[in-house]
């Protein structure tokens, strides 16, 4: 299959790749340097190269604290009059819409995502989370307390400083954009860390966003590897809040590093996500969801419906169905409009992808569909997306994240059966049920463990509701109250009505 490439992509959007990516510090980006590790970004569809990341190690992320700091401290931004923050979050928006396809081909040419995805989708949601959070800030209110005698006790909000944002590689712009518009909103400053796969499209974003009216240093831009500039940020004394989207192993070590400085955390992790089709489904609507929940993104996603459980009267039509389907699905170029399914992310992470492939046979799963790589491709990540028959929810593939186009399918016979099953897994991000019974979906709405349930929809987010992990899926949520107690700090202020009467301690009784 012919793919375009690096060249011609640009070519087709007037860009020019960057040679190399540095940290963005105080407005400025940093110059080049011969002493510093640097790590190449290969295009996923023909790993021809694409940018070079300088990597960050503690002096830049000390002066990108810093910046952060002085910019917070001088009150350019913390206390800038909320109607003023507004604008400059509307006009946010409006750059980022602006440069939709800017933005989602950079994005394309580190992850290898479809543009399609980007282009309608990702990038218009990462315009949205700026003036959700604009138009919240304008309704929030503080509290007062009248019922002790005398005295009123106001509650009111400050930003909590400066925070630390760690993103992933799977949709870059849309998760660091919901971190970066949450944390700011409120008035604190920032250090972004990008994944060290996609530095590209969350460094122009945050151009845009200085030249939208974002005072430089509230936004600062580390580039790096995880153990090394993610960890020197982490660890950080100078960080007041952390905010990490990424795997679960790799929280437990932020928390590690958070805990000698007490930093709150807040952690958006991973999933194995249940997506039970019942016997009374509209099956046609849950064919489609179905395929959309595990194949989006190339399965690179959270919110993954990874674990398919189908009903036994339905089971053997739905499966033969979904295995036709999923062989029809349309992989390639992911500058390609009609691309549905592009290259995994990295070389590593195809590896891995592949050999939960190998795993799901070696465990007697039985592969339905898929199950190598893609054929047809000289160069590129991509593989085959995979469809497993499996008979025991306890499979290692049943339980770990494995991030790719890569479905277990399992037959179930009853709803505790399904419940069951469902709820039997470490994670507890998402969950979908398809269901003509409106009692049944009541039920399982009290009975699934996870933080999000759709019901006969595939994702469909409402950004006034919390979104967030029970158990190894996450600490905290996103959502505009969630994300308004984890960016400030409350405090209370109790003035008296009238003359107090004070004790004269030190004074003649
Ligand atoms: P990851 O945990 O490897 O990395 C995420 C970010 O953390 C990257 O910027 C990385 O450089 C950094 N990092 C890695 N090690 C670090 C360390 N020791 N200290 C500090 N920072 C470190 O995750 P990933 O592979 O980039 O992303 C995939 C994971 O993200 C999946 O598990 C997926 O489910 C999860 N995810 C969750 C959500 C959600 O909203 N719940 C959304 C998207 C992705």
């Amino acid at each position: 299959m012919t793919i375009k490439t690096v060249a011609q992509v640009c070519a087709a959007h007037g860009l020019e790749a960057p040679g190399l990516v540095t940290a963005r510090i105080g407005g400025a980006s940093l110059p080049a340097s011969a002493e510093a590790e640097t790590m190449q970004v290969l295009y996923p569809a023909t790993e021809e190269p694409v940018t070079r990341v300088q990597e960050a190690g503690p002096a830049e992320v000390d002066a990108a604290v810093a910046a952060a700091r002085a910019s917070f401290e001088s009150g350019v931004w913390s206390q800038m009059p909320v109607s003023r923050r507004q604008a400059v979050m509307r006009q946010v928006t409006h750059q980022v819409a602006t440069h939709r396809d800017e933005l989602a081909v950079l994005e394309s040419l580190c992850a290898g995502l479809p543009c399609n995805h980007l282009v309608d989708r990702q990038v218009p949601r990462a315009a949205e989370n700026f003036s959700f959070f604009a138009d919240y800030i304008g309704h929030l209110a503080g509290e007062t307390f009248e019922q002790m005698d005398g005295y009123l006790t106001a509650v009111t909000r400050e930003p909590a400083g400066v925070a630390a944002l760690l993103a992933p590689w799977n949709a870059p712009l849309a998760l660091a954009s919901m971190q970066i518009a949450s944390c700011i909103a409120f008035g604190n400053s920032c250090v972004v860390k990008p994944s060290e796969h996609t530095p590209w499209s969350v460094l122009r974003l945050v151009e845009l966003m200085e030249e939208a009216g974002v005072p430089a240093g509230v936004i600062n831009v580390v580039n790096g590897r995880g153990p090394v500039t993610g960890q020197a940020l982490v660890a950080h004394p100078g960080i007041d809040r952390i905010a990490f989207t990424g795997g679960t192993a790799t929280a437990r070590g932020i928390m590690a590093a958070a805990a000698p400085n007490l930093t709150p955390v807040h952690f958006e992790l991973g999933g194995k996500s249940a997506n039970i089709v019942f016997d009374d489904a509209d099956l046609e609507a849950a064919l489609d969801g179905s395929l959309v929940n595990i194949f989006s993104n190339s399965g690179q996603i959270c919110i993954a419906g990874s674990r398919i459980l189908v009903q036994r009267r339905i089971a053997e039509p739905f499966i033969e169905r979904f295995v036709a389907r999923t062989a029809q699905l349309r992989i390639g170029d992911p500058s390609e409009r009609a691309t549905e399914i592009g290259p995994l992310a990295f070389a590593g992470h195809r590896d891995r992808v592949l050999e939960y492939f190998r795993l799901a046979r070696d465990e007697g799963a039985e592969i339905l569909a898929g199950g190598g790589a893609a054929e047809g491709f000289e160069r590129g990540y991509f593989v085959q997306p995979t469809v497993a028959r499996v008979a025991d929810n306890r499979l290692r593939v049943c339980q770990e994240e494995v991030f790719g186009p890569f479905a277990t399918i399992q037959v179930f016979d009853d709803v505790e059966q399904a419940i069951a099953i469902a709820n039997d897994s470490a994670y507890g991000l998402v969950a979908y049920a398809w269901t003509g019974r409106l009692a049944l979906a009541m039920e399982l709405q009290q009975r699934i463990r996870a933080g999000t349930l759709w019901i006969n929809t595939p994702l469909a987010r409402d950004l006034r509701a919390p979104f967030g992990g029970f158990k190894d899926s996450g600490i905290g949520r996103d959502g505009p109250r969630q994300c308004a107690d984890f960016y400030t700090e409350e405090k209370a202020s109790i003035v008296p009505r009238g003359p107090v009467t004070i004790r004269k301690m030190g004074m003649e009784p």
